[in-house]
Formats: C-alpha cells, sequence, structure tokens
C-alpha cells in the first residue's frame, strides 16, 4: 500500500482507519447481508448508525438535547441561502463578517433575501486578516461569520461577542479542530469533505430555539429547517453513505480523546509549519496576518512563481500532493485538517527545509 502525503483542501484526507473500516464492512454490514448503500434508510440497522453519528457530534461538541444534528445535502453552499431564507424577517437586518470568499458568497445570497448588512470586511487587504472591530447591533436578525477562510488561511482565534444576536457560523473547514464554547452557536454548518468526512454532507447543529425565529410555516418544504429538525433529516432520504462515514469519523475522533487532544494535535502540526516559514529568512512566507494565521490552511509564497511550480513538481514526485494554492490566489496551500498525521507534516517540514536548502 502506498499512501500519498494528502495536503488537498477538499475532498481532503481521511483517517487511514476509518477507510479501512469502511472496507471491512462494504460487502456485509454488520451481518446484513448487503452493503450500507443498499439498505432502506428507515431499516432499524441504518436508524442506529445516523442516531449514533448525532450523539457523538453532541457529545463530542459537549452540546445538550438543546441543539438538533441536521444531515443535509447540497453541500455548505446551501446553507448560504436557507439561512437568510428561513431567519431574514422583512424589516430585520442580517449581520456578516466578511473575510472573503465564502463569507462574500453567503453575504451575495442574503442580500437577495432582504436587508444585510456588513459589519467587517477584511477586503482593504486581500482578506488577509480577521477583522476585530465588530459593531453589532442588539436587533440584528443574526450574526454570520466563517470560522476558518479555507482558501486564504485565516481563521479566527475568538468567537465574535453577539450578546442575544444568534451567532451562524460557517465551519466547514475547521469543524471540531478545536476546543471552543459551542453552546455559543444558534446554528453552526459545515460542509464534511474538509474536516470530519467525505463530500456529500452538510452537517448543520442549531439550537432548538432558534426555530421560534423561523419566517414561518410556508416556506418550501425541503429548504426549510423545520421540515429536517421535525423529520430528524429523514423527510427525504438522507445522504445515507455520507452519514455513514461522517459517523466513523466521529467514532474516530472519540478514541483519539475527543476535541481536545485533537486540537493539541493540531497546535503541534501548525507550529512546526509556521516556525520553519518565520525561520526561513523570509524565504516562505505565509501570507495570512499572524494573529490571523489558519491552523488548518496553511497559505504561503515563495521568492518567485518559478519557485512555486518547482516545489509543488518536485513535492508531487516525492508524494506530498495537494499543496498549489487556489486557483483564485496562487502560491502554495499545505491543507492539515485533524486526519493528516503529524508525521505526514513533519515529513513535509523536512521536504520544505531541503528544498530552501537546494533552491534558496
Ligand atoms: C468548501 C467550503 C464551502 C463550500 O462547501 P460546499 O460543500 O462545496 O458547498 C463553504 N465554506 C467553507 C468555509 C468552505 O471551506
Amino acid at each position: 500500500m502506498n499512501r500519498v502525503h494528502n495536503f488537498f483542501a477538499g475532498p481532503a484526507a481521511l483517517p487511514l482507519e476509518v477507510i479501512q473500516e469502511a472496507q471491512k464492512e462494504l460487502l456485509d454490514f454488520q451481518g446484513s447481508g448487503m452493503s450500507i448503500m443498499e439498505m432502506s434508510h428507515r431499516s432499524k440497522t441504518y436508524d442506529n448508525v445516523i442516531e449514533t453519528a448525532r450523539k457523538d457530534i453532541l457529545e463530542l461538541l459537549n452540546l445538550t438535547d438543546d441543539h438538533t444534528v441536521m444531515f443535509l445535502g447540497g453541500g455548505a453552499s446551501t446553507q448560504f441561502a436557507m439561512i437568510p431564507y428561513n431567519f431574514l424577517k422583512e424589516g430585520a437586518t442580517a449581520e456578516y463578517i466578511d473575510t472573503g470568499t465564502w463569507s462574500t458568497k453567503a453575504i451575495k445570497e442574503a442580500k437577495k433575501m432582504g436587508n444585510t448588512k456588513v459589519i467587517a470586511s477584511s477586503e482593504d487587504k486581500g482578506f488577509s486578516y480577521i477583522p476585530r472591530d465588530l459593531q453589532i447591533d442588539e436587533n440584528a436578525a443574526y450574526l454570520h461569520y466563517t470560522s476558518n477562510n479555507t482558501i486564504k488561511g485565516t481563521q479566527f482565534h475568538f468567537i465574535p461577542e453577539a450578546g442575544n444576536v444568534p451567532l451562524i457560523c460557517d465551519m466547514s473547514s475547521d469543524f471540531m479542530s478545536r476546543e471552543m464554547d459551542y453552546s455559543k452557536f444558534s446554528l453552526i454548518y459545515a460542509g464534511a469533505q474538509k474536516n470530519i468526512g467525505p463530500a456529500g454532507v452538510c452537517v448543520v447543529v442549531m439550537k432548538n430555539s432558534m426555530l421560534e425565529r423561523s419566517r414561518g410555516a410556508d416556506l418550501f418544504t425541503m429548504l426549510n429547517y423545520k421540515t429536517h429538525v421535525d423529520k430528524k433529516s429523514m423527510f427525504n432520504t438522507p445522504p445515507a453513505f455520507p452519514v455513514y462515514m461522517v459517523g466513523l469519523v466521529m467514532k474516530w475522533l472519540k478514541r483519539y480523546g475527543g476535541v481536545a487532544e485533537i486540537e493539541k494535535v493540531n497546535n503541534r502540526k501548525a507550529k512546526l509549519i509556521y516556525d520553519l516559514f518565520d525561520n526561513s529568512d523570509g524565504f516562505f512566507r505565509a501570507t495570512a496576518a499572524e494573529d490571523s494565521r489558519s491552523k488548518m490552511n496553511v497559505t504561503f509564497r515563495l521568492p518567485t512563481e518559478e519557485l512555486e511550480a518547482k516545489a509543488i513538481a518536485d513535492a508531487t514526485e516525492k508524494g506530498f500532493l495537494g499543496l498549489k494554492g487556489h486557483r483564485s490566489v496562487g502560491g502554495m496551500r499545505a491543507s492539515i485538517y485533524n486526519a493528516v498525521p503529524y508525521e505526514s507534516v513533519e515529513a513535509l517540514a523536512d521536504f520544505l527545509t531541503d528544498f530552501q536548502k537546494n533552491n534558496g
């Protein structure tokens, strides 16, 4: 078996153990005589899979039954529309923090629905930092932000203080990467394919009380959160296989010691790479402001684009994949999600050190 060092931004690395488990039970899921993909989502066996995944998510986030976990199709991108569609009432204003790309897309959707105000933005410096000066109106319908910008390599290292305003967060690329008070959020959503599973399911964790703020009963059924809360993500066929995979990742994370333990390793991985950059005499330059650096997506530049192209080519040859920066920003990016082992990051650090030696 020849597994690469996987630094793709999404879909991204999964824990090897999880893939092996899925492989082991692929043909005959727990003695059922069929694969998990072939059975009714209404079966007892499948119900156990989705309910266990739901319970494990709440447990890992240290949340109670005041919250509902939904497994929805349409990716995180559908949430950009569903959130204002459900919660932006006529006459009210939704507030957004714009840290680029994903939040910009979320804002664009909200504007189609109603009054939308960008209360802070880092556009003036190419979205290379996280804005800190936040003036939140206590009457806002909600405050939305993106905790980690997968493309710009920036990350919030604090939770915005929203008071009684419902806090909504796109955590697609750092969900469950660190301990925080998850009960502060009225709604969290995350496309699974970055940090907690394969593509095909978006995990939405919502405070039940949030439904009281819904625009009402006349919403399109599939776009109404109430439908998915009431029917426990079973109004229609849920993304059955991706949910199962997320469930396996949750079990893996619990065996690992939970979010607190993975955070320690994530901190060590990020420190290893950023320290290398900071000690490289400017050869490797992190693109994010120091206090806004992402511990999940490390974006960086080399002195020239020619050197970047050479580094990516050399790396690919040596089995380090996915290091090309997003096509919209160029440069390089190493995505070091939960499932990327410390050893892979260590090997990458060695490779980069050698690359500087030979090309610097
Ligand atoms: C990838 C990503 C998205 C888009 O997710 P899809 O599941 O492809 O719709 C949204 N937000 C963030 C932060 C992302 O990283």
